[in-house]
């Protein structure tokens, strides 16, 4: 049973072939028989879970799709009780006082915490390696990565260690870990879904999102945790419809744009053919294919990076040693104990986070780097405001190539950086995406197709990705773990 969807696992509950308690204990046995070699769980909640499940099979009705079914959250996503680390030395103990708005709203729902996964810390990372509690490895091939910053969250979609996780997405964490482990990752709109509890990276970035084993799944979840929020003033009132009304099997009248600066240079040929390939199975499911061009894309990357440092290096401030975070043993006042305790809390992307982001807002290089990437980012909303103007959604690979080798680009931030080409615009103009899986490379190697929509057209990527993924089997096949 551990590898139903949502809503298979739904029709089992609610026709009473298994309880909620079956079900997660089934999950938790495979967490305990084969999380060694992954390491996609910090904190598993035994107790809880087993509590939390017999709670929803007493309320017996299952009327919501989440009921009784069992999720891992990213461990940046507040826990009432349980430790939220971030991955990092610096919260390693934190136990916060409050949920996460979406926890509460999935707790709402009915559903089930197995526990808290793995990520780059503070959510810095394409790769989990940046993790304190070591790296989290892609199913399909224990020697890669899986992806990041949600590589916990991927990797466990992916090995049936939970129904459905919740991760975040500042520049690719939800999409390009989604491509790498092969499972569906939707990057919301920014402020479709309340980020309040969720430990900030670079707050006009993050969004809260989802990974599921099909997209009508991620639409499931996205009906739970989408909306207006009291407790998250970034939180428009923008009506939230029934997403799965638009899962659509066919693409008539469908106007899909296939933007050429995404298959461009430092992207794999492999991956260029498959999602080529996708792209003709879209056109005969009825979409018309349209040329189109985004030249500012080339601007990503820098503009990406200066932004979000910025906005990160100004978050990590409040990690003082005092308030609630690692406190070092080593200090002899109170500059020393903000000095040691923050040099070693901190591993090394959130440090250079926080010397490029202090960097770039001091006083003379501010107009230089933060204004000047402010500015491009502007120019980038429009040109995506005008591309959508002509087309319903945008087809792309999420990621240049596959899985990388765990330790290959450790070393050199750069090629680290130069990874995410193809997930940061969406990013940085506030836009939803959602990756899907689309084949594999020539090793076995999953391969993501990525669309793109206009801010608040979540339902045009479930629209596009449901016909996609009917009309496909990428999304069945498996890892042998
Ligand atoms: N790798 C990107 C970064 O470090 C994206 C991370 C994310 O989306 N959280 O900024």
């Amino acid at each position: 049973m551990i590898n139903l969807s949502i809503s298979q696992a739904n029709e089992g509950l609610k026709t009473k072939k298994f309880s909620s308690v079956e079900l997660t204990q089934a999950y938790l046995d495979r967490i305990k028989a084969t999380d060694e070699k992954l390491n996609s769980y910090i904190t598993v909640t035994n107790e809880i879970a087993l509590q939390q499940a017999k709670k929803a099979d007493s309320n017996g009705v299952f009327e919501n799709p989440l009921a009784g079914i069992p999720m891992s959250l990213k461990d940046i996503i507040c826990t009432a009780g349980i430790k939220t680390t971030a991955s990092s030395k610096m919260l390693e103990n934190f136990v916060p006082p409050y949920n996460a708005h979406v926890y509460d709203r999935l707790l709402g729902a009915g559903s089930v915490l197995l526990g808290k996964v793995n990520c780059d810390q503070f959510a810095m990372g394409s790769s989990t390696e940046h993790s304190y509690f070591g790296v989290t490895k892609n199913p399909w091939d224990l020697e890669r990565v899986s992806g990041g910053s949600s590589g916990g969250s991927s990797a466990s979609v992916a090995a049936d260690l939970c129904a459905f996780s919740i991760g975040t997405d500042t520049g690719g964490s939800i999409r390009q870990p989604a491509s790498l482990c092969s499972c569906v990752g939707l990057k919301v709109s920014y402020g479709r879904v309340p980020r309040e509890g969720v430990i900030s990276y670079a707050s006009s970035f993050d969004t809260v999102g989802t990974f599921a084993k099909t997209v009508e799944d991620a639409a499931l979840v996205l009906n739970v945790i989408a909306g207006k929020s009291e407790r998250d003033a970034t939180t428009p009132d923008v009506k939230v419809p029934d997403y799965t009304q638009f899962l659509k099997e066919d693409l008539n009248g469908v106007k899909i744009g296939i933007p050429k600066e995404y298959y461009g240079e430092g992207v794999d040929k492999e991956t260029i053919d498959v999602i080529n390939k996708g792209v003709e199975t879209l056109k005969g499911l009825g979409a018309e294919i349209i040329d189109v061009s985004l030249p500012l894309t080339k601007y990503a990357i820098p503009a990406y990076y200066l932004l979000v440092k910025s906005e990160g290096s100004t978050n990590m401030a409040r990690y003082d040693g005092i308030k609630y975070s690692h406190t070092t043993d080593q200090a002899k006042d109170l500059e020393e104990i903000y000095m040691k305790s923050r040099k070693e809390g901190f591993g090394d992307e959130v440090k250079r986070t926080i010397m490029l982001g202090t960097y770039c807002l001091s006083a003379g290089y501010y107009d230089a780097f933060y204004l000047k990437a402010a500015k491009v980012r502007a120019l980038m909303k429009k040109e995506y405001e005008e591309v959508f103007a002509q087309v319903d959604a945008l087809i792309t690979p999420t990621s240049p190539f596959p899985a990388f080798k765990i330790g290959d680009k450790i070393d050199d931030p750069l090629a680290m950086y130069a990874a995410d080409i193809l997930t940061v615009p969406a990013g940085i103009c506030g836009l939803p995406g959602l990756s899907v899986p689309a084949g594999f490379s020539a090793s076995g190697l999953p391969i993501g197709m990525q669309i793109l929509a206009n801010q608040y057209k979540e339902e045009n990527l479930f629209a596009v990705g449901n016909a996609f993924e009917k009309a496909t089997e990428w999304h069945t096949k498996k890892p042998n773990i």
